[in-house]
């Protein structure tokens, strides 16, 4: 059963306002994946931090777009690694 925006707060951390951006973006119908950020020196907030060719532009989800989704729960999930560093 899908769940109303408004009772975001089944997930714990959904009042992280990325989350909350993130979710209404997907209310519209777009597909969403997460991908690794960066820190103030541009070093990727990935395991391999400084050593990272790619910082802050790969996916934080082993297979990438195709773990692109629009349902809140499964968003909320792939999130929440981004969110505990947040
Ligand atoms: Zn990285």
């Amino acid at each position: 059963m899908r769940r109303p925006l408004g009772s975001i707060d089944w997930f714990p951390g959904a009042e992280h306002q990325t989350l909350y951006e993130v979710l209404l973006i997907a209310e519209e119908g777009w597909q969403l994946y997460p991908i690794y950020g960066v820190d103030a020196d541009g070093v990727c907030a990935c395991p391999k931090g400084k050593s990272c060719p790619d910082p802050g532009k790969h996916p934080t989800t082993p297979h990438g777009f195709n773990d692109a989704s629009s349902d809140p729960e499964r968003i909320a999930e792939t999130m929440r690694c981004v969110i505990r560093k947040a």
